[in-house]
């Protein structure tokens, strides 16, 4: 016989019921559900935008409707598109505008994926012998990985070792005639350092010259590519100067101060991107072109793209990061005046990573544990080079302020007392 129980049983409720409820009990719901997630100040991880502009907001609201693709319906929508794709053109500064060609994305993934997609086609064309690879250092995102492994791509990778080496003569030997792009990071996810593309864009010049190849660099600028251009302190070329950078892809969502869902792919010529790659379509109103992955997208965050540029400026951008900037080397000061941390690098973009120092009683883990008691979220992870070293980072967002920073930094320091005491 089936046992009773004493208390009546509670089922967790439908969440596709068969009949609906009110729309304003189930935004209080939902509205209650969601309380379970962490404060978005509080994610000290993550590069993706957390706040906008009121004006920003409500041209983001309007647009909510509009699907980007339908090119010939909002048309104004996608002169707009067409003009930040020219003015990102610009500002990478391709020696030819009139010749590039990009698009935005959902984020620097799609956009990355789309460089590789165009590179495999181009050195299909050459029909040599062999298979294609690409050559990353572990500095590299997961991306260049996926995307390589779907789209059957070699992978020749040279493992750091250590992060702020940047290897040029390993990744140049690994380089032959079936590569079909270097890639080069600018603001590695990790520690936030920035690879020499300029030494990297000479050295394969000459192997290209000396062997008859035509082998070029890929800038993955998803973090940095918003934040370079504004610092006064970087003398080394990264962008389309450089005669072998074909394609870079910067995330509008990371330092183009634009919510997530929002990424930029621009090469310098549309050689770069064959033609028959971009399809043309003709079941919505007229016919248009479109080189993106999906389809239907929101034309929401292109919008408030430009509403930054036209809002910020260049000098407001500039302002943005310095700030930014000068918040992280305040933060890795204090870190490593307070002698329990180590700093992995000074902070070049507005990226703190730090180790707890050796001597220490406890783990990593166990620290971003407990900071996670008062709200903190801080990424705890090996070191992508051989030292395999557990470091933490710390991103300076736009939403950063100097309280914040305050309340953080004692935090950090009181957190490590209390686990170190016996
Ligand atoms: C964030 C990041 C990516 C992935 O970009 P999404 O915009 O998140 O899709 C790729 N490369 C680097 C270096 C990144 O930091």
């Amino acid at each position: 016989m089936k046992q009773k129980t004493t208390s009546d049983e509670i089922k967790a409720p439908s969440t596709f019921p068969t009949q609906g409820q009110p729309a304003s009990s189930v935004l209080k719901m939902i509205e209650r559900e969601l309380a379970g997630d962490g404060r978005t100040n509080y994610d000290l991880g993550s590069y993706t935008t957390i706040d906008m502009k009121p004006e920003a907001n409500q041209l983001i609201r309007n647009s909510l409707g509009k699907n980007l693709i339908n090119k010939n319906e909002y048309q104004s929508t996608t002169k707009i598109h067409d003009k930040l794709v020219i003015e990102l053109g610009n500002y990478l500064k391709a020696p030819n505008v009139a010749n590039i060609i990009g698009s935005s994305t959902v984020g620097s993934s799609e956009a990355i994926f789309l460089s590789l997609v165009a590179a495999k086609h181009l050195w299909r064309k050459k029909k040599l012998e062999g298979s294609p690879n690409i050559v990353i250092t572990s500095n590299a995102h997961l991306s260049w990985h996926k995307f390589a492994l779907y789209l059957d791509i070699e992978i020749r990778q040279v493992r750091l070792a250590c992060v702020n080496q940047y290897p040029i003569n390993e990744v140049i030997e690994l380089v032959n005639k079936n590569t079909i792009t270097v890639v080069g990071v600018l603001g590695c996810t990790y520690v936030g350092n920035c690879d020499p593309i300029e030494d990297l864009n000479n050295q394969l010049e000459s192997l290209n010259s000396k062997k008859g190849w035509d082998i070029g660099i890929h800038v993955d600028a998803a973090i940095g590519g918003f934040i370079l251009p504004f610092l006064d302190t970087v003398k080394h070329q990264w962008d389309f100067n450089l005669p072998l950078v074909r394609s870079i892809n910067l995330s509008g969502h990371k330092y183009g101060l634009v919510y997530p869902g929002l990424g930029w792919i621009i090469f310098r010529d549309q050689r770069y991107f064959p033609r028959e790659l971009s399809r043309t379509s003709q079941y919505l109103s007229g016919s248009f072109t479109s080189l993106t992955l999906n389809f239907s997208k929101p034309s929401s965050f292109v919008i408030a793209q430009y509403f930054n540029f036209l809002h910020f400026g260049k000098s407001g951008y500039k302002m943005i990061i310095r700030r930014c900037l000068n918040m992280a080397k305040h933060l890795a000061c204090k870190l490593s005046e307070s002698s329990f941390f180590e700093i992995i690098k000074t902070p070049e973009i507005p990226v703190v990573s730090f180790s707890i120092k050796e001597n220490a009683s406890f783990s990593a883990q166990l620290f971003t544990e407990t900071l996670r008691f008062l709200g903190w979220m801080l990424p705890s992870y090996p070191l992508p080079d051989k030292s395999n070293k557990v470091v933490m980072r710390i991103v300076i967002r736009n939403d950063m302020t100097p309280l914040l920073l305050q309340t953080l930094i004692d935090d950090l320091i009181q957190t490590y007392k209390t686990l170190a005491q016996p």
